[in-house]
């Protein structure tokens, strides 16, 4: 079988200022890490051909494919809230896109390509860790739910590169999204005075995100909505991403950029794992805020196409992202509602929802155990002090007997049974690092499959002396 991928390039359709036309840069020796068989399928490409030497080589970057149209993308953003002005594609490389299966359409890019226009004083290159981490977590994140950027493939170079920790194996993950867009292309050409980037920019991601959209309102309306609805999945599961800068900000909807993120063990709701985020801004319960943060900068980029009146245009704009709290409280109290097994509506539902937050926080208790044993009536056994949660379980008791009892088969398809814990994750980076794959492997089955009952231990919190308290920027 050879190597056909039915390439139709939209972006590279745009003016040149917003790209560098440029492809990867070859590496020595490619070796296979993973393809994605399902997402090869869906993307109308044969899993077979990727896996071989020729897709081998168009995996590391060595070889341009037939229909590719390599480009590395420019943007800005801001960065823990300091403006950037000039960020761009320093170690990725846009291949093109594909009109998929199902008629939607995915960039697919080659992540840890080599140096760019925009790689600053990086090298370009990604070390194995980042390239399974982001495998494995965005996979989960898919399965769980989560619009997501997928992971497509990765591959080893056969090259070290140099990081902190000394020398590493280097890797290359084939990232597959809706759309490499961030609200920082956005801040690249409003930054620049460049209005007809930002009006050809925003009819492009309305046309292939928001369809319905037919004015800057709308499609700001449509992003407000959008991140709010992934915001509330990511606090239904714990989930940190802890690099909420606008250039990870993703104009679609879709979680990217699988830096520092981490998924929480024991419950607290400012826990922050990045080992560069001093100050919490992007800790657990500030990520909603954040998140409206990042829309205003959206926003004010729009302003000029919003209204020819300034004015009028500034209070649209305003009352557009001043949306953004009830939608995310709306999403977020549907999704605890579920957490909870609550099939009806109940005006105390919120603060019975904030309150079992607030025992387990008090109790010390596992965040995705806990929620998932609920179903069973053994949430308490997933608590280091069991008082907070039996002094707040009467009062639940009372809701679902109001209801005719929980809706344990909603529970047990909203609280996953597993996640890809830290500790797990660093353990499959371990191993793959020195040439074993299999806890990688035998990790993606179980979190790609999160809703079942996972084989014996994997659902563990760390024991003593495993826990992972930070993470690292993935570069
Ligand atoms: P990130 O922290 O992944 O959101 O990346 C922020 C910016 O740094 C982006 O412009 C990246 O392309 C760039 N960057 C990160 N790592 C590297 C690297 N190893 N080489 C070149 N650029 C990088
Ligand atoms: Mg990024």
């Amino acid at each position: 079988m050879t190597l056909q991928i039915p390439f139709d390039n939209s972006y590279g359709r745009l003016p040149e200022r917003f790209y560098v036309r440029q492809a990867a840069v070859p590496v020595r020796a490619p070796g296979l890490i993973k393809v994605n068989r399902a997402l090869a399928a869906e993307l109308g490409i044969d899993a077979e051909a990727l896996e071989s030497p020729a897709g081998l080589a168009v995996l590391a970057g060595n070889r341009v494919p037939e229909g590719a149209d390599p480009l590395a993308q420019a943007y800005a953003g801001h960065q823990f809230g300091g403006w950037n002005p000039q960020l761009g594609d320093g170690r990725a490389i846009l291949l093109g896109e594909v009109v998929d299966r199902a008629g939607r359409r995915r960039d697919i890019q080659l992540k840890g390509a080599g140096r760019t226009a925009f790689s600053r004083m990086g090298d370009g290159r990604a070390w194995v860790g980042p390239v399974i981490r982001e495998y494995l977590v965005s996979e989960a994140m898919h399965a769980m739910g989560v619009p997501t950027t997928r992971a497509l493939a990765a591959v080893t170079t056969g090259e070290t590169i140099l990081r902190e920790q000394g020398p590493l194996p280097g890797a290359v993950l084939t990232r597959v999204a809706s759309s490499h867009i961030r609200v920082g292309t956005f801040q690249y050409f409003a930054a620049r005075g460049d209005l007809e980037a930002v009006e050809m920019l925003a009819d492009h991601v309305r046309k292939r995100h928001y369809p319905g959209a037919e004015s800057a309102l709308e499609l700001l309306e449509a992003v407000v909505a959008a991140q709010a609805r992934l915001i509330a999945d990511w606090m239904g599961l714990g989930f940190i991403h802890g690099v909420m800068n606008t250039d990870n900000c993703h104009v679609g909807g879709e979680t990217i950029d699988y830096g520092p993120c981490a998924f929480m063990d024991t419950y607290q709701a400012e826990k922050v794992f990045s080992s560069i985020d001093h100050g919490g801004r992007y800790a657990y319960d500030a990520q909603p805020g954040i998140a409206a943060w990042n829309l205003a900068q959206f926003a004010t980029c729009l302003l000029p196409l919003i209204d020819e009146d300034r004015d009028r245009s500034v209070a649209l704009a305003t009352e557009a992202v001043h949306r953004f709290p009830p939608l995310y409280e709306a999403a977020f109290l549907a999704k605890f509602r579920a957490k909870m097994g609550l099939s009806t509506e109940e005006e105390d539902d919120w603060s019975l929802a904030l309150d079992l937050m607030q025992a387990m926080e008090d109790g010390r208790a596992d965040f995705t155990n806990a929620y998932r044993a609920l179903s069973a009536g053994k949430a308490q056994d997933w608590f280091t002090d069991r008082a907070p949660f039996e002094a707040w379980r009467p009062r639940y008791e009372a809701r679902l007997a109001r209801q005719g009892g929980a809706d344990r088969a909603l529970m047990d398809r909203t609280n996953p049974a597993v996640v890809p814990r830290n500790h797990q994750v660093e353990a499959a980076i371990a191993a793959a690092a020195s040439g074993d794959l299999a806890p990688f492997e035998r990790l993606l089955a179980v979190v790609t499959d999160p809703f079942a009952e996972p084989p014996a231990g994997f659902e563990l919190p760390p024991a003593e002396g495993e826990e992972v308290f930070r993470t690292f920027c993935g570069t």
